[in-house]
């Protein structure tokens, strides 16, 4: 057991790895949340532990599980303590991951969420959703992230909170960015700053919501159903449109960044205004756009990020050209090859992105990464998810 603190609440709690796990009545769903992963972000730890007080087992359809993240990092109230617990989920840390010994915090943590994570996915079934929960240093609307495939989009669309697509492109190694390329359901939820209250209160909601939309409660069981609905709505100032990072201030060895006090994510910024400072030089924003997740924290290594909103019109265009595979026409253009066509890889040679724009590989589904100096790879996020698994169910046929 391990003690942790909420400043918003002034209160303390004694929670272990497994925060809560009910087994409803067979034939549900197995929905899995993760709160605390990082560990100065105690909002979701709270609001898990508070919601499966409320919930009662002869309600539930199916398996829902709680899990704390990172203990030790928890406890002591810092984000980690020798290293990022969501930047590490690599496929090459994986597979070294069992039978390393000489663990530092990090890697113990991950060792047992990984034993954790591939119980699950064994004994019990689908289909699967997988939601981490956070918070950010600055003050923010709630939002959901996602990696960028229809799956996802589509559960998303279902909550009265913006959507940002493709962080994934900026970062290596977050936890759900493993789990997508699975091919299950994964949503990333902030929900507001570190300390504030209303970041337990729109977990609390989002966390019903999630479960009665993936049909392990029933909205009628749910008693303040429209109330969660209506903190949401309200949380998020109405906006529930879908937006794209465009870009990342990535901090590399510098240590004297300073955000200047008091942005907000989503706060619109102008081309060329004054955002931050950095080694005694000024940081201007790149674009008109708005300003996201701006760092007013010591440890994290993404400074600020730039978003856009997306058009519902290419939304819609990208959807139908992703659920008619036309991707298979891209690899005709010169420059472009299949790496491996089964995973959905693509090959493509960096004279050829110089004039086609990211946005268009965007539409067919593939987000970029791994570059060498001649040629970048791009990966498809439709060929890797288990459509089959959520074709049938409400929320995937329903037109958004
Ligand atoms: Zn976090």
């Amino acid at each position: 057991m391990v003690e942790i603190y909420s400043k918003a609440l002034n209160t303390s709690i004694l929670v272990d790895r497994l925060i809560g796990k009910i087994k409803g009545k067979p034939n549900g769903p197995t929905i899995v949340f993760f709160g605390g992963i990082h560990g100065n972000e105690t909002a979701g730890v709270f609001a898990l532990k508070e919601v499966f007080e409320k919930i009662k087992e002869t309600q539930v359809q199916g398996t829902i599980y709680g899990i704390s993240g990172n203990l030790k990092a928890l406890k002591t109230n810092q984000r980690f303590i020798d290293k990022d617990l969501n930047r590490v989920w690599l496929k090459e840390n994986l597979s070294q991951l069992e039978n390393k010994t000489n663990l530092n915090n990090e890697e113990g943590e991950q060792q047992e969420l990984y034993r954790i994570l591939k119980h699950i996915l064994k004994e019990e079934e689908g289909p699967f959703y997988f939601i981490d929960l956070h918070t950010t240093s600055s003050k923010t609307l709630p939002f959901i992230t996602i990696n960028d495939a229809l799956i996802n989009r589509k559960f998303s669309s279902l909550f009265p909170v913006p959507v940002v697509l493709g962080i994934e492109e900026y970062l290596d190694g977050p936890l759900l960015s493993y789990i997508n390329q699975l091919g299950y359901v994964s949503l990333g939820f902030e929900s507001g700053q570190h300390d504030d209250l209303s970041a337990i209160t729109n977990n609390v909601a989002f966390i019903f919501l999630s479960l009665i939309y993936a049909g392990a409660l029933e909205q009628g069981e749910v008693q303040n159903f429209h109330d969660y609905y209506d903190i949401l709505v309200n949380a998020s100032d109405k906006d529930k449109e879908v937006y794209e990072v465009v870009y990342l201030h990535r901090l590399l060895k510098t240590k004297n960044f300073k955000m200047k006090p008091n942005f907000k994510s989503f706060q619109n910024v102008k081309k060329g205004e004054q955002l931050a400072t950095e080694e005694n030089k000024t940081i201007e924003s790149p674009y008109s756009a708005k300003i996201f997740m701006p760092l007013y924290q010591k440890k994290g290594s993404e400074g600020f990020f730039i978003i856009k909103k997306i058009h519902p019109f290419f939304l819609s265009l990208s959807e139908v050209i992703r659920k008619w595979k036309m991707d298979t026409l891209i690899t005709m253009l010169p420059g472009i090859t299949w790496m491996d066509k089964q995973r959905g890889v693509l090959r493509v040679n960096l004279k050829v992105t110089k004039y086609l724009a990211k946005q268009i590989f965007h539409l067919f589904g593939y987000r970029n990464k791994q570059k060498n100096t001649t040629h970048m790879l791009l990966f498809n996020r439709e060929r890797t998810s288990k459509k089959e698994m959520y074709k049938n169910l409400k929320w995937y046929k329903r037109v958004s």
